[in-house]
């Protein structure tokens, strides 16, 4: 409905999986007006007005008819705010984000609904834990436990003193829990005020103490309430047997066939030779995922392996980035292509389709498209950072599977393409690669058995 990374692959399947354990799981976002949307059927279940400092606005809380995503979707309507195609970059999102969670708030209250817990995402709901504890007026949801996940912990959203007066009524004696070096920082809000923590992947906690953007600190102090869980797939979407965005099944117990189809099927769009390993990228190009390393890196690989090797894009980000790796176009026609754009169908057969997957990030909360990869068969070479060292083992330790390598940079990247090159050539040990990846279990029921045990373990505060 409206994805932008892994925090909407989360969110759309956690609570599915959830709801098939036998709870009652609900998810409640912004509305955006995309295709989603426009194409369900929707029925207005509350309706009301809030102040935003000053200002007034009207909301309205939308409930999608049919349950067609397996579970309940609420979408919180505020004409003039929560109404854009978007999902982020509007100069006023501060606003929005406040906005929904007031909204969010008022609806729950009065309508009389008590949740057991309310699992927050990412710092855009970063102040509904500390508005449940402080505000008067939600005392009656006071008790209600609170479980905030970090998708990214890069990201605080946070903002100066002078939007203070959006807040409702607090008490001022706990005003404090909302600062974070002299602003109110929602993520740091919520790491103090919220019963338990996760993030998507074990080594992410860890790494949130030495490297969360001026929160270190904090992460430190707090590490008791935080947990690791690794983010599942949703092995209904992404389902090598039956995925009809590629070009034929790919067989877990004999890849070949089905992946040589879809490679060949991918090869053919871009005009490149089916015969020669195929690396790929798909992600959002930007520092973090080690984007502005490879147009260095893909130039050096291309170079040294000129004629052996082919490389696939797939992103879309920073200008500079995109501009870069366009031009390799020119330079490397017969070995190189980049797509510039967000494509879901695409990225699909680019996981279907390639031999290798690079993910160079310098970090990496939990990384879903290495999950993506090992389900289809296709053997991800991966910095280790995050949840990339919890879910990826080099081939060459006992189980392994992928590629490994410690630092980004452009020097470890070409060293890895060039260990993939040399892996291609041995077909039966790439074939048993293939088989053994393809056996891994990376679905959400283990995930959510886990995020459904730390609800348990929430209950004496319900
Ligand atoms: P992040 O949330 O940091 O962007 P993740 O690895 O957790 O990274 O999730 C990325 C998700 O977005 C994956 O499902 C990936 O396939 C998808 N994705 C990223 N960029 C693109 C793109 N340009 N086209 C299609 N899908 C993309």
């Amino acid at each position: 409905m409206a994805k932008v990374g892994g925090l909407a692959d989360v969110v759309g399947a956690l609570p599915k999986y959830q709801n098939e354990a036998g709870l009652d799981a609900a998810v409640v976002l912004p509305y955006y007006n995309r295709k989603f949307v426009q194409e369900s059927e929707f029925d207005v279940v509350f309706r009301a007005s809030n102040l935003l400092g000053k200002k007034r606005y009207e909301f309205e809380i939308w409930k999608e008819r049919t349950n067609k995503l397996g579970f309940e979707l609420f979408l919180i309507y505020i004409p003039g705010l929560l109404d854009r195609p978007e999902v982020y970059s509007y100069p006023d999102e501060r606003e929005q984000f406040i906005a929904f969670q007031l909204a969010f708030l008022d609806w729950i209250n009065w309508s009389q609904q008590t949740p057991d817990i309310i699992h927050c995402h990412d710092h855009h709901v970063g102040l509904i834990p500390f508005l449940l504890q402080h505000s008067a007026l939600y005392k009656r949801l006071a008790q209600t436990a609170t479980v905030f996940t970090i998708h990214n912990g890069q990201y605080h959203g946070a903002f100066g003193y002078d939007k203070f007066d959006y807040l409702p009524e607090v008490d001022m004696t706990y005003a404090g829990l909302l600062d974070w070096n002299g602003g109110i920082n929602p993520l740091a809000c919520a790491i103090k005020c919220v019963a338990k923590y996760t993030t998507v992947s074990p080594s992410y906690l860890e790494e949130l103490s030495l490297n969360s953007n001026g929160l270190e600190y904090l992460f430190c102090t707090e590490r008791a309430k935080g947990q690791g869980i690794v983010n599942g797939i949703d092995t209904e979407v992404w389902n090598p047997v039956t995925d009809s965005m590629i070009a034929g099944p790919i067989d877990p117990l004999k890849p070949n066939a089905g992946k040589l189809k879809n490679k060949q099927a991918l090869c053919e769009r871009f005009g490149l030779s089916a015969d020669l390993p195929l690396i790929a990228f798909i992600g959002r190009l930007v520092v973090e995922k080690g984007a502005d390393l490879l147009p260095e890196a893909f130039t050096q690989s291309l170079q040294e392996h000129a004629g052996q090797v082919n490389i696939l894009m797939l992103g879309a980000g920073e200008k500079d980035t995109e501009a870069a790796l366009t031009i390799l176009n020119e330079q490397f026609p017969e070995n190189y292509k980049t797509y510039i754009g967000y494509n879901e169908e695409l990225a699909h057969l680019i996981y279907a389709g390639s031999d290798f997957l690079l993910m160079p990030s310098r970090v990496e909360p939990c990384g879903l498209n290495q999950l993506y990869a090992l389900r289809y068969g296709t053997v991800p070479i991966v910095r280790r950072t995050g949840g990339l060292i919890d879910t990826v083992i080099d081939f060459g330790d006992e189980g392994g599977y992928g590629i490994c390598f410690d630092q980004s940079n452009v020097n470890d990247i070409t060293y890895s393409i060039s260990r993939a090159i040399t892996l291609y050539k041995n077909s039966e040990h790439l074939e048993l690669l293939r088989k053994r990846m393809m056996a891994l279990d990376f679905s959400w029921t283990q995930s959510a058995k886990q995020y459904n045990q730390l609800y348990e373990s929430l209950k004496p505060l319900i």
